[in-house]
């Protein structure tokens, strides 16, 4: 392969009659694309689609939140030479705009979050809820939209991103129905929960989840619980009899621990909101983060185990 290869570059370099070798990765001279992708969860759905045609750099670390992001001076290197940038989108990674402006890249930028179904803010001219990741029919539909740009760039590859993507989608697809037959083992009028920052709204939209309230009053993690708010969620919690209130992973749980005391309510094992696990745990990828919150839940709200027959 590489003799091969060496003779291709002797014959590029005697010029005879190939003008240009189309260059993928970022105008370098290694194959493959490089991709860079804010948040865990749209590297997961990358790395998914492209497989080892893509060298994807995720910005956002496993275990880290991506509200509090804070970039790298090796991060504005990686936008420079990417040939797509891939982002979560509406607001769950705003940090990223100066950041692309001052790495002088010229790589398309995909928001996911223009391909999927938003939920609105709760008052006129908030934005959108960000977490949209949590319902897997947007993760569907986030798949399809990098499929389609990997296609556009790369059209050689297209056949080879077109049944990656297919196979993903059907992963997702039965996961979706998996996890709606593990929460259906829980009676719909205990399906209530607390969770620590309002980043399930669209989990609970899909499988019939009512969030009562959260720790941390606010869609994102940068927000500060008052002693009043806590006092009214733990009123709120013994009022409607919550069963559970569920901590999030890769935070602390302090706040929801004395919540759940107060109130007399379950802790909950934690939820992956925002993140995912680092390589090698069930929560690495972004279905087995869904997969370990379904867990979680139907656990902490007292489900069967014999109606799940989840996998990571
Ligand atoms: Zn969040």
């Amino acid at each position: 392969m590489r003799t091969i290869l060496t003779l291709f570059i002797v014959i590029v370099a005697l010029g005879v009659g190939v003008a240009a070798i189309p260059a993928a990765g970022g105008g370098d001279d290694r194959d493959g694309l490089d991709v860079v992708a804010t948040t865990p969860q749209a590297a997961d759905f990358v790395r998914a689609v492209a497989g080892d045609r893509a060298r994807v750099t995720q910005l956002v670390a496993a275990n880290a939140d991506p509200h509090g992001y804070e970039p790298r001076p090796s991060d504005a290197e990686a936008l420079a030479g990417a040939d797509l940038i891939v982002r979560s989108g509406a607001d769950a990674d705003g940090w990223l705009d100066p950041l692309v402006s001052s790495s002088g890249g010229e790589a398309p930028v995909l928001a996911l979050a223009d391909h999927v179904r938003l939920i609105d803010g709760s008052e006129d001219g908030d934005p959108p809820d960000p977490h949209w990741w949590q319902d897997p029919r947007n993760a569907r539909l986030a798949v399809a939209a990098i499929g389609r740009e990997l296609d556009r760039i790369e059209p050689a590859a297209a056949p080879a991103f077109a049944t990656s993507a297919r196979r993903y989608e059907h992963r997702l697809e039965r996961l979706d129905r998996r996890i709606a037959a593990c929460v259906g083992t829980v009676p719909a009028a205990e399906r209530r929960i607390v969770t620590s920052h309002d980043a399930l709204a669209y989990y609970g939209r899909r499988y019939g989840i009512e969030i009562v309230g959260t720790a941390l009053p606010a869609l994102t993690t940068g927000a500060q619980a008052s002693a009043g708010a806590v006092a009214d969620l733990v009123a709120t919690i013994e009022a409607e009899g919550v069963r559970a209130v569920f901590p999030e992973a890769g935070a602390g749980a302090g706040l929801e621990r004395a919540i759940a005391g107060q109130a007399g309510a379950r802790l909950g094992a934690p939820l992956w909101t925002d993140t995912l696990a680092p390589p090698g745990s069930p929560a690495a990828t972004y279905i087995g983060s869904l997969v370990a919150n379904t867990r979680a839940i139907v656990a902490g709200l007292g489900g069967g185990r014999a109606g799940c027959r989840l996998r990571g």
